[in-house]
């Protein structure tokens, strides 16, 4: 190899990220660059024109009646629950292995956070787990579409009828994917329960260049409500009708996402071409197991996450780390094991397959700008790893 090639390949190398947010603004930077100082020219920061035209624009992607964004997704979740009514001591179901932010917002509340197990293959909550989870006080589920595929809305939903529960979708991960129902009806992640909650975190799917979030609904008196309760509990101005809090997007920051939102399926088709890439390479490592796809719901890849059996987990990761490869472990450290929910009184027990997770998944890089030379330069890394074994 030319000196000149092999320090191209190193510079190329050395740069992956798991996110690579850069080169991604750089393709598209003119537009956003102008949205921006548009912004800037009108002074509008606060409630501009663009939070709404983005509202409008996200609605008429997802199919959805109502679109009310907010700070961020932690707070769209705690919004969703206080215009819900709950109150304290009522149980809510999610999932044991995600973020904390569902579970902190549900005890925030004064709710009680009431965790399921998750299923082995597919990382995501289940029905079976959630009716088992149901007592006379169970109020609402929060189902989380972890990692960018869907939980089973339609099965969730049925039982949240029969039982007269509230579901609130966690779409932060999955933002723009499509869930099948069974008559084959399609609709977006975030459109079929109560109220869809999500993030425009800057590294999930449809990300901004800071904070911001937003409510999914199609009930006209939850959007009313909730645009109140993001407000201040204002519906007229200066006039408190309920207690709220103060949650907005910045106006730049919806103008950053009005440009996004037209690239977010081109952006999701090519987190799946890296996908694909992935499992062709490392489905045939016994060590490894690649993403499984659920049959209701396409997968976004928010993360590529793979098991590592026989305790290689903290080794591959050294061994990637070595050739500058970063690699995340999402989540290490289950929610019924952390300090704060210690009150609780969860019982380890209960939680056979996220303890089993959390030991063994390892995230690899994953976003729209991986080159087929990085992705190869990743995958090769880790076929030479197990080749000692
Ligand atoms: C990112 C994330 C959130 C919180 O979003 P923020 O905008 O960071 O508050 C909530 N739930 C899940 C599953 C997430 O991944």
């Amino acid at each position: 190899m030319s000196l000149k090639l092999s320090l191209y390949n190193k510079y190329f190398m050395d740069n992956i990220k798991m996110v690579d947010l850069k080169s991604q603004y750089n393709k598209i930077k003119s537009e956003i660059d102008i949205a921006i100082s548009n912004v800037i020219d009108d002074t509008s920061f606060i409630k501009g024109e663009k939070v709404k035209i983005f509202e409008s624009e996200l609605a008429n992607y997802l199919g959805a009646k109502h679109i009310i964004t907010c700070g961020n997704g932690t707070d769209a979740l705690q919004i969703a629950l206080m215009v819900l009514g709950l109150k304290p001591g009522d149980e809510v179901i999610t999932a044991d292995f995600t973020f904390i932010a569902t579970a902190e917002v549900i005890a925030l509340m004064g709710l009680i956070p009431v965790l399921v197990d998750v299923n082995p293959d597919t990382f995501l909550i289940t029905p079976e787990a959630i009716e088992k989870a149901i007592t006379p006080h169970t109020k609402a589920i929060v189902p989380v579409h972890l990692f960018g595929q869907c939980a089973d809305m339609e099965s969730i939903m049925q039982i949240a009828k029969k039982h007269e529960l509230f579901v609130v979708e966690d779409v932060a991960q999955a933002n723009g994917c499509n869930y099948k129902f069974k008559d084959g009806k399609i609709k977006k992640a975030g459109t079929i329960g109560d109220i869809g909650c999500t993030s425009f975190f800057p590294s999930k799917n449809l990300g901004c260049f800071g904070d911001g979030g937003a409510l999914i609904t199609n009930n006209d008196e939850l959007a009313k409500n909730i645009r109140s309760i993001a407000n201040h509990g204002m519906t007229v101005r200066y006039y408190h009708d309920q207690i709220g809090i103060n949650s907005r997007l910045d106006t730049i920051q919806a103008a950053i996402l009005s440009v996004k939102l037209k690239y977010l399926d081109e952006y999701n088709k090519l987190r799946n071409n890296a996908a694909k890439f992935y499992d062709k390479q490392l489905s045939n490592i016994s060590f490894l197991k690649t993403p499984v796809r659920v049959s209701w719901s396409a997968h976004i890849f928010h993360q590529y996450t793979l098991i590592v059996e026989e305790n290689k987990r903290d080794l591959l990761q050294k061994h990637l780390a070595n050739k500058n490869i970063p690699s995340m472990i999402y989540y290490p450290v289950p929610i019924h094991r952390q300090k704060a929910y210690s009150k609780y009184n969860f019982k380890d027990e209960n939680y056979p397959v996220t303890e089993m997770l959390s030991c063994k998944v390892l995230s690899l890089p994953m976003h729209t700008e991986l080159s087929e030379e990085q992705l190869s330069f990743i995958t090769n890394t880790i076929n030479d790893f197990f080749i000692n074994f």
